[in-house]
């Protein structure tokens, strides 16, 4: 284990066992439809690639670059979308992917947003949901684990742009950067 981690809190094989079951679930919601999974970056990248390739309908894979913490600990408290133009959205069924559920700002603002792109269905799925109270009414559909209030790295998640390719979640050893 690296020094910066101090602590693993999901490993490797916790990670890919849940997400298979987790990709059961979601083959039974949508056995003979077609989704459309659309993550958000750069967050969702890794849990997306791995969850996809557990899905049996036909799928399309679109991205959203938002961003709402700007590399540091802490919620900006706010979602800026950085994408020029948005995926064609309309009629189509939609699966919401992003890393992590905290103040539930970004999950409620992108949803709110593709909502209104005349989707036929919008479900949402993290792979982490940080057990608190959210300032955001909003609770995704599909989650791989419920997690204390701390802040994590690995598997896509970042700090200051650093440890997203880590395989396993962790929590940062903020003394020893
Ligand atoms: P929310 O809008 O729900 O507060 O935050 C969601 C976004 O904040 C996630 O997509 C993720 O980028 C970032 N985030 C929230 N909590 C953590 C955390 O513990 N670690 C990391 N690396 N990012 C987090
Ligand atoms: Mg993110």
């Amino acid at each position: 284990m690296r020094k910066e981690i101090q602590k693993i809190l999901l490993s490797e094989s916790e990670v890919r066992d849940r997400i298979t079951t987790l990709a059961t679930t979601i083959n039974k919601r949508y056995e003979g439809q077609e989704l459309v999974v659309v993550m958000l970056l750069k967050g969702a990248i890794i849990f997306t690639a791995d969850i996809c390739r557990h899905l049996e309908m036909p799928l399309q894979i679109e991205c959203l670059n938002v961003a709402s913490y700007h590399g540091g600990t802490e919620s900006s408290g706010q979602v800026e979308f950085l994408d020029r133009k948005l995926p064609d959205l309309a009629g189509k069924n939609v699966l919401l992917v992003d890393d992590i559920l905290d103040t539930g700002l970004t999950l409620s603002a992108v949803s709110r947003e593709v909502q209104a792109l005349g989707v036929n269905s919008l479900k949402t799925c993290v792979l982490l949901a940080k057990n608190k109270t959210r300032t955001e009414e909003v609770n995704a559909d599909y989650v791989g684990f419920e997690i204390e209030n701390e802040f994590v790295v690995g598997y896509g998640l970042d700090y200051q742009g650093l440890y997203r390719n880590l395989p396993y979640i962790g929590i940062l050893n903020v003394e020893n950067l």
